[in-house]
C-alpha cells in the first residue's frame, strides 16, 4: 500500500516556483494515514480508520460512509480490480490517498454442455415476481443504526458448506450468474442465528417464489444479510436483534432442490463473501 498527501496551496505555490513536485515540502507536517485493519481481497470486507478531522472519504470517487469516530467499512466485489483508491478529505482542505491493493481469487467454474431448464421464466412467474423485487430494493433502502458491521461475524448456522461464493456454471458456453452467498446445509429445522448484531429490513411471513421465507438484517453503515429458504422464521419487521439471536430455521421453501441456509450479504451495492466474515466453518453442534 502507498500514500501521499496532497496540500492544495502548497502544490499551487510549488509549481508557480518551477518546482513541482509536492514531495519537495517535506517539511510539511503530514496528516496521519488512513489505515486498514487488514489486507483487502475479491469479496472480502475490512474495517479501517480515517484521519482525525475527516470530513469525507471516497473509494474509487463514490462516497463511503463514515462514523463519528472515524472508523469505516469497505466490500470488494468478485470481480474487483486489484487496486482502489481511497481518498480522505480533511476539513482544511488536504486530502489524504492510499491505493488499495485487492488480492484476486480463484472462482470454481464448471462447465456444462447443455441450457439449463426453465431459461425462459413464464408471464405468470414475472408477474409474481415484480412485487417480490420491490420489497426486497425496499428493504435495501432502509439504514438502520445497528453497530453490528463492527463486530467480528459468527455463522448463522453450522454444517457442511455445499455451495461456495463466487463459483459459477457455464452452460453451452452461456455463463450463468454467479453464486451470490455461501450455502450451509445445516439440515431441515436446524437452527438459524443472527451472525451480528442488526435489525429486521424483511421477513417474508409468505414465500418468495425464489428466495422462500426470505429474511433479511441490516447491520448498519450499509452491510446487510440475506437468509434464504427458510422452513420458519421468528423475527419480525424493525426487530433489534444480538448476535448469536435465533432467527428462525433451515428449510427448502422457495427455489432450492433441499434444505440449507443460502447466506448472502451486500456492503451498499457490492455483494461479498460471507464465508470470509465468519471465518472457518466451527466444529460439531452449535
Ligand atoms: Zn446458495
Amino acid at each position: 500500500m502507498s500514500f501521499s498527501v496532497k496540500s492544495p496551496l502548497l502544490f499551487c505555490l510549488g509549481l508557480m516556483l518551477g518546482l513541482g513536485q509536492p514531495h519537495v515540502y517535506a517539511t510539511t507536517i503530514a496528516p496521519p494515514p488512513l489505515r486498514l485493519d487488514g489486507p483487502a481481497q475479491q469479496g472480502g470486507y475490512v474495517l479501517g480508520w480515517a484521519p482525525p478531522g475527516t470530513v469525507r472519504l471516497t473509494l474509487d470517487g463514490t462516497d463511503v460512509r463514515l462514523a463519528p469516530d472515524g472508523r469505516f467499512a469497505l466490500g470488494f466485489g468478485r470481480d474487483q480490480p486489484a487496486t482502489a483508491l481511497l481518498t480522505a478529505v480533511l476539513a482544511d482542505g488536504r486530502s489524504v490517498q492510499q491505493t488499495v491493493q485487492i488480492a484476486p481469487r480463484q472462482w470454481p467454474i464448471e462447465n456444462l454442455p447443455t441450457l439449463p431448464r426453465f431459461a425462459q421464466p413464464s408471464a405468470e412467474f414475472l408477474a409474481r415476481r415484480a412485487p417480490e423485487l420491490q420489497q426486497i430494493e425496499a428493504a435495501r433502502k432502509i439504514a438502520s443504526p445497528s453497530t453490528g458491521w463492527r463486530q467480528n461475524f459468527m455463522w448463522p448456522a453450522r454444517g457442511r458448506i455445499s455451495g461456495v461464493f463466487g463459483s459459477q456454471r457455464i452452460y453451452a458456453g452461456e455463463p450463468g450468474v454467479p453464486h451470490n452467498g455461501v450455502d450451509v446445509a445445516g439440515g431441515m429445522g436446524g437452527q438459524v442465528v443472527a451472525p451480528a448484531d442488526g435489525v429486521v429490513i424483511l421477513a417474508a411471513q409468505s414465500p418468495f417464489t425464489l428466495e422462500g421465507h426470505l429474511l433479511m438484517i441490516d447491520h448498519g453503515m450499509g452491510l446487510n444479510s440475506a437468509f434464504l429458504h427458510l422452513s420458519r422464521i421468528d423475527v419480525t419487521l424493525g426487530d433489534v436483534v444480538r448476535q448469536g439471536q435465533p432467527l428462525g430455521t433451515i428449510g427448502m421453501t422457495g427455489r432450492a432442490t433441499g434444505p440449507h441456509l443460502h447466506w448472502g450479504m451486500r456492503w451498499n451495492e457490492t455483494r461479498i463473501d460471507p464465508a470470509l466474515l465468519a471465518g472457518p466453518m466451527p466444529r460439531g453442534a452449535p
